[in-house]
Parts: C-alpha cells; sequence; structure tokens
C-alpha cells in the first residue's frame, strides 16, 4: 500500500490509547484534513476558530481535544468548593440546598466531579449527537461522565443530574465532567444554581456563527461564558464563518488557532452533484412524488421553510405511501428525539425537516436532500445540502425553484460557492449518487 510522505495516520496525533482504540472501532481509518490541522493544537490547550466545510469530522476534533485533556481524578466537587471558597460567595452558592455530604454516591462508585466541558450548540437534536459522539469516543474512558440538556425535558430531571436529591439512586450521568446543550436551558440552569461552570477548562461552541448571529442566543452564549473561568480553552467550529462574525467570535478567544476557508468555492462538496428544477408552486408535490418514485435513495432529507408546512407535505406524503416522517420545532420534544433516532438508526428513511434539521445533523446514509422550499439564505443552502455526501462520500441534492425570489437566491449560491448548480436531467445514473 502506497504511504506517502505527509500521510498521517491517527498514532501521529498523539492521543491516549484509549481514544485511539475508540477511533479504530469507529471505523476511522485517517485524519481529515481538518483534523489533521486541529487536533495537535487543540490538545496543547491552544483556542481554535475554524473552518471546515460539512462533513469533515469537525466533531470529532472537539470531542477527541476535549477527551485527551480530561482529568478524570480532577478534585471533587466537595474538594474543589472547600478549596475555593472566596469565588463561591454569590446568592447562587449560599441557596445552594444541599450541604457537600450528601454529594456522597449511596453506591459510592461516582466521585461528584465538577464540570470540565461545556459544549453548546443550537438544536436538541444536535446536542443529542454530539452527546453520542462523546459516548462513542470515550467508550475505553470508564468513569467518564456525561450528560445532554436543552429545552422541553422537564427541568427538575437536569437540576438532579447536578444535585442528586439526597437519598435517591444515582443516575449514571450524574456529576457529568461534560455537558453538551442548548444555550436556554444551560443557562438556566446556572441560574437556578444548579450547574457550576466554575470549573470549566474547554468551552466549545459548535455551528458558531449561528450561535452568535442571532442576538437571543448570542446574549446567552455570553451569560454562560461568563460563567466559566478566564483561564481556559475555547474551541469554535462551523462550515460557515463570514468575515463579519470572525472578530466576534474571536471576542471569546485568546490567540487562537484560525483556520478559514477563504475560497467559498472550496466549501464545495465534490461527490454532491446538485441540480435545480423550475417547478410552480402547486406541482411541487407532484414533483416531489414523481422524484420519490425514480431515484434510488438510502434516505432523503426533504427540507421546508415552516413547521404547517412540514406537517402537510408529511401528511401528503403519507397519504401517497411514502413512509415519511417529519420533524420540526413544534412538536413535543420526547416526539422530537425518538423521530431523529428512527432516522438516525435507518428505521425511517424519508424525511420531511424545517431548518432545525439543516445544520450540523450526521446521517451516513442520507444520498439525497431536496429542498421542496429554497432556503432563505446562500449559508442556510450550503448546510442543507450538507446533510448528504457526508466525510466525501456521494450524494445528489435537489432545489425547486418556483418564484422570482428563489430564483434571485440560486443565483447568489452560484456565485457564491461557484458550484455547477444544473438543471435536474430526465435520467440520473445511480452510480453517481
Ligand atoms: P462536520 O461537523 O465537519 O460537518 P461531522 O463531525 O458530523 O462533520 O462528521 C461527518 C461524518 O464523518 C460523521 O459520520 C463522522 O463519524 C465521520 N468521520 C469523521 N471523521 C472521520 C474520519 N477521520 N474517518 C472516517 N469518518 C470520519
Ligand atoms: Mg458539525
Amino acid at each position: 500500500s502506497y504511504v506517502g510522505v505527509h500521510a498521517t495516520g491517527f498514532r501521529d496525533l498523539l492521543l491516549k490509547p484509549e481514544l485511539l482504540r475508540a477511533v479504530v472501532d469507529c471505523g476511522f481509518e485517517h485524519p481529515s484534513e481538518v483534523q489533521q490541522e486541529c487536533i495537535p493544537q487543540a490538545i496543547l490547550g491552544m483556542d481554535v476558530l475554524c473552518q471546515a466545510k460539512s462533513g469533515m469530522g469537525k466533531t470529532a476534533v472537539f470531542v477527541l481535544s476535549t477527551l485527551q485533556q480530561l482529568d478524570i481524578a480532577a478534585p471533587t466537587a466537595a474538594a474543589a468548593s472547600s478549596t475555593a471558597p472566596a469565588a463561591g460567595t454569590d446568592a447562587a452558592a449560599a441557596s445552594t440546598p444541599l450541604k457537600a455530604e450528601d454529594n456522597v454516591a449511596p453506591a459510592a462508585t461516582i466521585t461528584p466531579t465538577p464540570v470540565q466541558v461545556v459544549v453548546l450548540c443550537h438544536t436538541r437534536e444536535l446536542a443529542y449527537q454530539i452527546r453520542a459522539e462523546y459516548q462513542r469516543f470515550s467508550k475505553y474512558m470508564p468513569g467518564v461522565r456525561t450528560a445532554v440538556v436543552y429545552g422541553g425535558v422537564p427541568v427538575r430531571q437536569h437540576m438532579a443530574l447536578f444535585k442528586p436529591p439526597a437519598g435517591s439512586a444515582l443516575s449514571p450521568e450524574a456529576y457529568p465532567h461534560i455537558v453538551v446543550g442548548t444555550p436556554g436551558r444551560v443557562l438556566g440552569l446556572i441560574r437556578d444554581g444548579s450547574l457550576d461552570l466554575s470549573h470549566v477548562r474547554q468551552f466549545v461552541l459548535d455551528e458558531c456563527d449561528r450561535m452568535l448571529e442571532s442576538l437571543d442566543m448570542r446574549k446567552n452564549v455570553q451569560d454562560i461564558f461568563r460563567a466559566t473561568p478566564h483561564n481556559k480553552q475555547t474551541l469554535m467550529f462551523s462550515a460557515t464563518l463570514s468575515k463579519e462574525i470572525r472578530p466576534i467570535c474571536k471576542k471569546f478567544m485568546q490567540n487562537p488557532l484560525e483556520i478559514y476557508v477563504d475560497d467559498e468555492s472550496k466549501l464545495t462538496l465534490h461527490g454532491l452533484q446538485q441540480h435545480y428544477l423550475h417547478v410552480e408552486e402547486k406541482a411541487k408535490t407532484r414533483q416531489l412524488n414523481d422524484l420519490l418514485d425514480q431515484l434510488e435513495f438510502n434516505q432523503v432529507c426533504i427540507f421546508v421553510n415552516s413547521v404547517s408546512r412540514a406537517d402537510q407535505l408529511n401528511k401528503l406524503l403519507n397519504d401517497c405511501n411514502f413512509p415519511s416522517i417529519c420533524i420540526h420545532g413544534g412538536m413535543p420534544q420526547e416526539e422530537r428525539i425518538a423521530r431523529y433516532k428512527s432516522f438516525k438508526d435507518f428505521s425511517q428513511r424519508i424525511l420531511v425537516a424545517t431548518d432545525v434539521f439543516g445544520r450540523g445533523i450526521d446521517v451516513e446514509r442520507v444520498n439525497i436532500v431536496i429542498n421542496y422550499d429554497m432556503p432563505d439564505a446562500a449559508d442556510a443552502y450550503l448546510h442543507r445540502v450538507g446533510r448528504a455526501g457526508r466525510f466525501g462520500t456521494l450524494g445528489l441534492g435537489i432545489t425547486f425553484v418556483a418564484s422570482d425570489a428563489d430564483k434571485a437566491i440560486l443565483d447568489q449560491i452560484q456565485a457564491r460557492f461557484e458550484v455547477s448548480m444544473t438543471p435536474l436531467p430526465e435520467h440520473i445514473d445511480k452510480a453517481t449518487y
């Protein structure tokens, strides 16, 4: 076999053996470019602001780097708070209902440890997915506890992770070392005194541009950031990092390693074939039906622009005997995650979704993305079609163009990313997607 001079294996990244084993179990053979560039710096504690195209393994960069640096034998919460009395003089600490000795696990197997890593992202499904990645990669690191927190779940359930009620059985996730969550819930838990981030060593923002562009979310992120110590590592990631958002990201960082893809044409996924189709609004459903009949998809994501359109289209598809499911922000949380899981584990193959599913979500067998509705911006397009063609695999993106406004966005997409989007041909050879 050919081994080039620059060929790098995960071995060369100097990860702990227990992480290397997990990487092998995941079937990863070589680190991707972004992993090669970032992991060596990140495990030295450097701040990283990183743009790299969709599906290239940004998650593993921060999951491996934070696990590598995790101190499982870190001081216990009880010990930590007794050695740092000065910092904890605020109302939250004073109102803490439990005394340190109540924190002892009944089974005596869990040593209360402060949270060391906090990862924030913009949707609940993504938080859930990232937490699952932590579980996958920490497989050979017994004792590492991770938890995921987001809205739509009774807050008491999350409070109990950090301050288990005395005498109750301890959840295996209690006293997590690593917390993944959405900003609203994380902040809520900080404010009610449940979550103490004063021992955090790594602060991670996934989809950082999305999180800092919306001012509400940015405010929450800032407030969470302020609850962490000054001295820590900050890591941020996205496939899209406009020149405008970069300085805002850097306000959270000190001398970061900066990796940008300034030539936006390089964000194009080369395995992804991209077509558009002019179709009147009222003909969209018919057209979609035909496509689903003709195309050979492993899994397909169909994007629409509103909750009501997702529900309607999903119902229509089911009436036409296409067993689809839908995910959007207008359904109960448990449903959302249950549906996400059934799509991720391949029990379902057709998903109708809003933009809640448009970024970050990684479902291996999705080979077709259909924009039933044109996304509202070129960035959103890039993220949506990036759900197919993960990690350099083949895929197909088809976008319906129904109005002049749609056409304008199509032009922006083509100009920005230099993708050669062509009209949908009569027939597409299955071997090409
Ligand atoms: P990104 O966040 O950059 O969009 P993800 O972290 O979601 O990408 O990774 C995309 C997919 O690629 C995931 O299914 C992940 O398991 C896989 N992957 C990541 N790194 C590697 C690697 N080095 N070798 C093979 N597959 C990988
Ligand atoms: Mg990602």
